[in-house]
């Protein structure tokens, strides 16, 4: 690695000026155990069942020769203000695996202790956080969403202490590290920090480097404004697919955004149960609610002239950089109609009156709130003969949470007649129209409370629903784990969202 990075080694929390990353060794813990391992993953990176060493490796307590662990340096917006430097405080790059597929993954430990980006945190995880990160992330890719991957979940034999936002009081907890994999973590906030300190050397050095290794077809004078324009194109496509499934990251600070476009940092999310557009599951969040459901477009385009604002130095002619940020409103409407067709199974947003269609579900949905997943599945085997709208509310019985107000209901049934008016003049067949539907619409999403119960089990040392949750992940589109498929239950409701701890 030719970078310019801080290899002594020291991990004492400091400012790290003119590195990219700096050495650092993850801490030993008591007793490494595996609780998950992603074999599909492993397989195709040509890893192989773990061995006793390999545990060993997994909790931090063994360092290979041919690896050189490091945390990158980055800075970022958090909840819209400069944080300055950040970095990785809790997660340990222990090297670049070279794949089958001739290409390289690196593989991360998230959890192994302090960093000299630490602050005055402990680098570590708890089995909580943990087990959401592994089964989410692993969940997200299923689901057919880019996102970083989980390798393996190990428990870690050591306690470690963190607040619990229910009662305030410090508690023990397991701790837990996951190996996460994925191309790259470079985040916007790689280029932000070296922008900010005025590293333009080092700027353009890690921008050549993204491109060579991540963007290899852009090349020529042109490339970083070509490269950027990508970088817009896929934070839209991730954006859309979040939408999709009804996934709300929670921390979507300049830190958390991917330049490949992909799903990181897998924090506070939680995927919309009823359809709210204004939840956000992150408790720290309120009352503000910048990174709710239905505000996560917006704020990607802000995180991305955040970046583009990084790139200035690079890209002098920054009115072309205007016209590539730009180009997200149009890269997101498209690619945002093209899914909407296919989750109601149309041929197509082809005109004004598709468009108001699509509001017209936005609208009504956002006011009866059904559950969301279980709203999309009923749509699919619609009847044709709803005749009243007592009908039409015994249909979607099991996915209303409330019983909607008269004129809910009426505007509900008058949407549903156009709907199949408009799904009358599809120029697909109506297999097609069905097939479309469900691909686009998961039967199976990891629903909060379902994991706040599994990790509960797991705490106790239980792992039935822990091992459910992950067969279920990996077939989301299917019915075979419809002992799932339920609204979330009344005692669910009010839990506080998870820490990011
Ligand atoms: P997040 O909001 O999870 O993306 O974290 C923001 C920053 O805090 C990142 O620099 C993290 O590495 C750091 N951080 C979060 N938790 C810890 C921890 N337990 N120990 C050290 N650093 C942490
Ligand atoms: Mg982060
Ligand atoms: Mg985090």
């Amino acid at each position: 690695n030719t970078f310019p990075g801080d290899h002594s080694g020291n991990l004492q929390p400091r400012q790290t000026p003119g590195v990219l990353y700096s050495k650092a060794v993850p801490t030993p813990v008591q007793r490494p155990e595996l609780l998950a391992w992603s074999a599909e993953l492993a397989d195709s990176l040509g890893i192989a069942e773990p061995g006793p060493d390999d545990i060993q490796i997994l909790g931090g307590n063994l360092v290979t020769p041919s690896m050189y662990p490091y945390a990158a340096c980055y800075a970022g917006h958090q909840f819209g203000n400069w944080a300055g430097q950040l970095g990785d405080g809790r997660a340990i790059t222990l090297g670049e695996w070279e794949t089958p597929m001739g290409n390289t993954w690196e593989l991360q430990l998230k959890g192994a202790g302090p960093t000299a980006y630490s602050r005055r945190a402990d680098g570590r995880a708890v089995l909580r956080s943990s087990v959401r990160e592994y089964l989410m992330s692993e969940a997200m890719h299923y689901l057919g969403v880019p996102t970083t991957r989980a390798l393996a979940l190990v428990t870690t034999g050591d306690k470690v202490v963190r607040d619990m936002f229910y009662d305030g009081r410090p508690a023990d907890e397991p701790g837990a590290i996951v190996m996460r994999a994925a191309p790259s973590f470079l985040r916007f906030g790689n280029f932000q920090m070296l922008a900010a300190r005025g590293e333009i050397d080092n700027l353009t050095q890690l921008v050549n480097w993204t491109i060579e290794q991540f963007y290899p077809h852009i090349e020529g004078e042109d490339k970083v404004l070509r490269w950027f324009g990508e970088v817009v194109e896929r934070t839209a496509t991730m954006i859309v697919e979040w939408l999709r499934v009804g996934f709300v990251h929670g921390v979507m600070n300049t830190d958390n955004m991917s330049v490949l476009g992909l799903t990181i940092d897998y924090g506070p999310y939680s995927f919309l149960d009823n359809y709210d557009p204004k939840f956000t599951p992150n408790t720290t969040d309120l009352p503000g609610k910048r990174y709710a459901f239905g505000k996560q477009a917006n704020i990607a385009y802000w995180n991305l002239s955040r970046l583009a604002n990084a790139l200035v130095p690079l890209i002098p002619e920054t009115d072309k950089l205007e016209i590539q940020l730009k180009a997200y409103k149009d890269d997101f409407s498209r690619k945002y109609y093209a899914m909407m067709a296919n989750k109601l199974g149309l041929d197509g947003i082809n005109d004004e009156d598709d468009v108001k269609l699509v509001a017209e579900f936005e609208k009504v949905l956002t006011a009866i709130q059904p559950d969301m997943t279980i709203f999309y599945q009923l749509l699919i085997d619609l009847p044709t003969e709803l005749a009243t709208e007592q009908d039409m509310l015994s249909y979607f019985k099991s996915s209303l949470y409330n019983d909607p107000e008269p004129g809910g209901a009426t505007q509900l049934y008058t949407l549903l007649k156009s709907y199949q008016a408009r799904l009358s003049t599809n120029t697909c067949t109506r297999e097609d129209s069905l097939q479309r539907m469900r691909k686009a619409n998961p039967r199976f999403i990891l629903r909060n409370y379902l994991l706040h119960m599994a990790i509960e089990e797991l705490q106790k040392g239980e792992n039935q629903l822990f091992l459910k949750l992950q067969q279920a992940i990996k077939d989301p589109y299917s019915t075979s784990h419809d002992e799932f498929f339920e609204m979330r239950p009344g005692w669910a409701a009010t839990k506080p969202g998870s820490s990011t701890l």
